[in-house]
């Protein structure tokens, strides 16, 4: 579904990814870990054309995306849910999730998309007429993923869902994110909570300065000793 081939990216002088190369096939969760500053953001903004990569390619579905247009990107079927959330604060929780489906312009579709929405964070329902940034952190987060699965989008791109959450809360989005993907969308997910995330992941990526540095099944990489002592905090 998603191949990235040698992709380097700079910001200035700073070469923020070297060499990139990754796969993420169909109907699979994928994880990238790393700590502060590895470059996981930076790998997620590549895919959205959201800054441009130097050389390299980026595939979707087998199609160049590379440095396209975000929105073509977004309409190609690929939606990013970022870190921090960045929900629209001032805004309603059902003005936040109508903004996703800007794409759409038919209504019973929309409403159609917005209830599969509901059946995965009910509460959001309840919340409808609240302003977004009165919610919580835990449903904040709740409606950054909702919102961008309001495009519909085969790829989901999540950066630290785990982010400043309680874990408890951290849990039950976890959960979602499963049922998300076993619902039949495809999954990169950007972590520093490696052990959630490789919990819950079939494949996964360690970024180090930039580098991938390894790659393994998430099964594998959970009992990798160098995962373990770095990550893991074993
Ligand atoms: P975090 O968990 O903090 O988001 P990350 O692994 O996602 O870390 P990136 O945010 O991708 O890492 O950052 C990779 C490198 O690029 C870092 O050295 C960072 O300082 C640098 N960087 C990121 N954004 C910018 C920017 N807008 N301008 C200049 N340098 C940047």
């Amino acid at each position: 579904m998603l191949k990235l081939e040698n992709v380097e990216t700079y910001y200035g002088n700073i070469h923020a990814l070297k060499n990139i190369s990754l796969e993420i096939n169909d109907g699979e969760i994928v994880t990238v870990i790393g700590a502060n500053g590895a470059g996981k953001t930076t790998t997620l903004k590549t895919i959205c054309g959201l800054v441009r990569a130097s050389s390299g390619k980026i595939y979707f579905k087998g199609i160049d995306i590379t440095n396209h247009d975000t929105a073509d990107i977004v309409e190609a079927g690929i939606a990013m849910v970022p870190e921090g959330r960045r929900i629209f604060p001032r805004m309603t929780v059902l003005e936040n999730l109508q903004l996703g489906a800007y794409l759409n312009k038919n209504r019973a579709e929309i409403k159609k998309d917005m209830e599969r929405v509901f059946e995965l964070f009910p509460i959001l329902k309840d919340r409808l007429k609240q302003i977004a940034g009165t919610l919580s952190g835990g449903e904040q987060q709740m409606l950054a993923i909702g919102r961008a699965l309001m495009a519909k989008p085969k790829l989901l791109l999540l950066d630290e869902p785990s982010m400043g959450l309680a874990p408890m809360i951290v849990q039950n989005i976890f959960d979602i994110i499963k049922e998300i993907n076993r619902k039949g969308t495809t999954i990169l997910l950007v972590e520093q909570n490696a052990q959630m995330a490789l919990s819950i992941a079939h494949k996964g990526y360690v970024m180090e300065t930039g580098n991938i540095v390894l790659q393994d099944t998430a099964e594998n990489l959970l009992c990798n000793e160098k995962v373990k002592k770095a990550y893991l905090g074993e």
